[in-house]
């Protein structure tokens, strides 16, 4: 009897601090289960005095019911905790700051090319493209510019050593359009071309658009006509527009074009290094010997050309001082436009 009344107690103590469910199922294993000590007992009855036996077996009867309601019970605060436990680590703390999703933005050169490709494309100009690795020929020769010609040495070219080369100028576009098709021509080409050179004006990448008219009766009127159509489209004023007389291999007559100083109203200034004027353009009517060489008849067809800078043209209409800005990919900077 007394031996049961400690067993009681132990199981008292074990269950009360049994941890979670698990280690509760050891005790019952220990003393319910059939193995368990108070089975034993019960199995044991039979070796006491016959007169004892009743008393013992309902003593056992009750410890085990005892022990059985203390499991319970226990059970029943175990799983409430569990459940409190669940929660808390389920638990949202919807007072933490979201994170948001970044939005792109579409960059400014990509803009002003998107421009571009919409005042051309509304005057009747197909926007075309063609390959950055070019051969000499395309990028110079067929441009009036044979080997050894100076004007080579104008243009800082990246050299793959086997004939090939990055294209310095979107010119090479306008060849390989004149050798596969027919006049009449209305082209512009736009896209990445590169020269080794690098400062606050300067990258070694930068895009180009270039434009090609190529018909009968073409004269240096209509390319006035457009390209003064053209940029008072794209600074969507109309700003003062200048020709100065220049040269290219390329084009004769040549000239470059232009526009009264944005940002002081031509009255001049440190970005207009105090002229009034800024460049934006060289043009001019396209040369016989290019237009023989890429097999139209220049004795029957006339073709201007045009070419400008698109980095320039998005630096001036976004009022941007550093060329680099452009490339850095700093999206402080990027997400301004
Ligand atoms: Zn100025």
């Amino acid at each position: 009897m007394k031996e049961l009344d400690e067993l009681l107690q132990q199981a008292e103590t074990g269950i009360q601090q049994a941890a979670d469910l698990r280690g509760l199922d050891h005790y019952r294993v220990l003393y319910l289960g059939k193995k368990g000590q108070l089975t034993e007992y019960l199995k044991n009855l039979g070796h006491l005095p016959e007169k004892e036996r009743p008393l013992a077996g309902q003593k056992v009867n009750i410890i085990k019911q005892k022990i059985q309601t203390l499991i319970d019970e226990r059970v029943t605060i175990l799983r409430e905790a569990e459940v409190v436990n669940q929660l808390a680590a389920d638990s949202v703390d919807i007072t933490l700051p979201g994170r948001h999703q970044q939005v792109g933005t579409i960059h400014p050169v990509t803009k002003t090319r998107e421009r571009l490709e919409a005042l051309f494309t509304q005057m009747g100009f197909a926007a075309v493209d063609g390959p950055e690795v070019e051969d000499d020929y395309h990028n110079f020769a067929a441009l009036n510019i044979p080997d050894l010609h100076p004007a080579r040495a104008m243009q800082d070219t990246f050299y793959f050593g086997d004939g090939t080369l990055l294209r310095t100028h979107m010119s090479p576009v306008q060849i390989r359009v004149m050798e596969e098709s027919k006049p009449p021509i209305r082209i512009i080409a736009m896209g990445r071309v590169y020269r080794r050179d690098f400062d606050l004006t300067h990258t070694p990448m930068f895009h180009q658009i270039e434009g090609l008219m190529v018909d009968e009766n073409v004269s240096f009127a209509d390319l006035k006509g457009v390209l003064i159509n053209f940029l008072q489209a794209f600074f969507e004023a109309p700003v003062p527009i200048r020709f100065r007389p220049s040269y290219f291999p390329f084009t004769e007559p040549s000239a470059e074009v232009d526009i009264g100083c944005l940002s002081c109203a031509s009255k001049g200034c440190r970005i207009c290094k105090n002229t009034g004027w800024l460049e934006v353009l060289g043009c001019g009517m396209v040369h016989p010997n290019v237009l023989s060489m890429a097999g139209i008849d220049s004795e029957r067809y006339t073709g201007w050309a045009f070419g400008l800078g698109i980095d320039r043209l998005t630096m001036l209409r976004y009022g941007i001082t550093d060329l680099r800005a452009l490339f850095e990919n700093d999206l402080r900077f990027l997400k301004q436009f």
